[in-house]
């Protein structure tokens, strides 16, 4: 079985009954519907495709909803068309809503003109085009192309080095929040996080909305949430490395350093990763990635990622079905190595009275020394496959619930396996401690041995926290 999971972007080029069964044939664990572009009715739409192909292939498949963010934007263009901008040329960026054209664009983002100052760089359009700031007088910016390229409409904008006054949830950001959560997602991404602020904000509305135990994913895409990180991390289920963003708002040479320090420290907390942007971006053309994008994949899964992220690749690209067949061979093969000595993380629990995490960590040291085929965790809501696998066991973890919700919700998590039995069969390989249906459904073999583990926080229950290995 592959550990590190596997998140896809539907978008035009997967977003086919056809197109979604075939990702999710090639081994994709989490979908990711990306809110930056199409409607509620577009999204809605996507989902019930998502859902219904995840049923015909039997597979536990989350939906990620991922909110776009305060992310600034260049406005409309003169009939669509892009701008040639050559270096030396002067680039107007007023604020406000208007149609742009030769020498003049315009941006929804208020705070934009009062951030930069005179001699600041911006970059657009994913930093293909550079700019130095001349002026500006709060509401008019004037700037002079450095680096030229073709500007179309609404492309980024990244001011690295200026901290913009924007909370991570925009007015967009909460209406499409609600309307994911009515849907019914699984998991929930916030772009720009600045700090902890943002995510209670997240929380305190899903809360509202009924919906306050879905996990949320903090995308680390500005340096404010480099230097927030801690709390960030008590204030999150998961982390994203969101190199597209991070690697403009900060020098691209420190984000690999600053990658390993968010997947070790991250890790230290038991909090998933998930490695993002430009994965196997040149198979948005060809059929092959390049050397260095195999290396990269793999050295993430070195490092200890949970899950590495596909954007344009599966959305937009050429071969989106074959960047995640690659995805997971690569992924594969890097397993096959031992984890990077760096990325080993022991989590401390000298000082932890806690039979939940003593529990876990008896499991996976009794796992690996007994050389077992699986764990086989119940869990009502996921929990105790969380902590089990924040600990890296060698054997994967059969995480036995009577939720498809639950299920959903620990898709992302590294080495969980998730499986959903009925209410009736649940009991019984509870009650006689019995991995019955697990055979009967294939995911193990009689003569296989396994560790069961059972884990409630009430102690005084007399069969509901145990911890043993047996030969099936
Ligand atoms: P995005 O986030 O694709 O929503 O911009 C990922 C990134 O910035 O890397
Ligand atoms: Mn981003």
């Amino acid at each position: 079985m592959r550990q590190t999971k596997i998140i896809a972007t539907v978008g035009p080029a997967s977003n086919s009954d056809a197109g979604l069964d075939a990702l999710i044939a090639a081994g994709t664990d989490v979908v990711r519907l990306n809110f930056s572009h199409g409607t509620h009715e577009t999204h809605g739409a996507t989902y019930a495709r998502v859902r219904a192909a995840a049923a015909r292939a039997g597979r536990t498949v989350a939906i990620l909803q991922d909110l776009g963010g305060p992310k600034i934007r260049t406005g409309r263009l003169q009939d669509g068309k892009a701008l040639e901008l050559a270096v030396g040329d002067t680039l107007t960026i007023a604020t406000g809503d208007f149609v742009g054209g030769p020498g003049r664009v315009s941006t929804n983002f208020e705070g934009l003109a009062r951030g930069v100052q005179r001699g600041g760089t911006l970059l657009l359009a994913d930093g293909t085009i550079e700019l130095r700031v001349e002026s500006t007088d709060g509401s008019t910016i004037i700037a002079t192309v450095t680096e030229g390229g073709v500007l179309g409409e609404h492309k980024g904008i990244n001011a690295p080095g200026v901290e913009l006054a924007a909370g991570a949830l925009t007015a967009k950001d909460i209406d499409d929040l609600r309307f994911g959560l009515a849907l019914g997602v699984d998991l929930v991404a916030l772009s720009f996080v600045r700090g902890a602020a943002d995510l209670r904000h997240a929380r305190q509305l899903m809360t509202m909305e009924g919906a306050g135990d879905v996990p949320l994913v903090a995308k680390l895409e500005r340096p404010e949430a480099i230097q927030h990180l801690s709390e960030i991390l008590t204030n999150c289920q998961a982390v994203m490395v969101a190199r597209g963003d991070l690697g403009l708002e900060m020098p691209l040479v420190r984000v690999p350093r600053v990658q390993k320090d968010i997947i070790r420290r991250a890790r230290l907390r038991g909090i998933p990763t998930i490695v993002a942007t430009q994965v196997l971006e040149s198979m948005t053309k060809e059929a092959r990635p390049t050397r260095a994008e195999v290396s990269d994949a793999a050295n993430a899964v070195g490092e200890g990622v949970d899950g590495i992220m596909l954007a344009a690749e599966t959305a937009t690209g050429a071969h989106p079905t074959r960047a995640v067949q690659t995805l997971d061979a690569i992924i594969r093969e890097a397993e096959l190595s031992p984890p990077d000595e760096a990325s080993i993380v022991v989590r401390r629990l000298a000082d932890d009275h806690d039979h939940v995490r003593a529990l876990c960590a008896a499991a996976v040291t009794l796992a690996n020394r007994g050389d077992a085929r699986a764990i086989i965790a119940v869990t009502q809501h996921g929990s105790t496959a969380r902590q089990l696998s924040a600990l890296r066991p060698r054997a994967p973890i059969l995480a036995v619930t009577a939720s498809p919700q639950t299920t959903r919700r620990i898709a992302l998590h590294w080495g969980v396996v998730p499986v959903c039995l009925a209410e009736g069969d649940l009991a019984a390989a509870r009650g006689s401690r019995s991995a019955q249906p697990l055979v009967a459904l294939g995911y193990l073999s009689a003569g296989d041995t396994a560790v069961f583990i059972n884990i409630n926080p009430d102690l005084g229950l007399p069969d509901a926290n145990y911890l043993r290995i047996q030969r099936l």
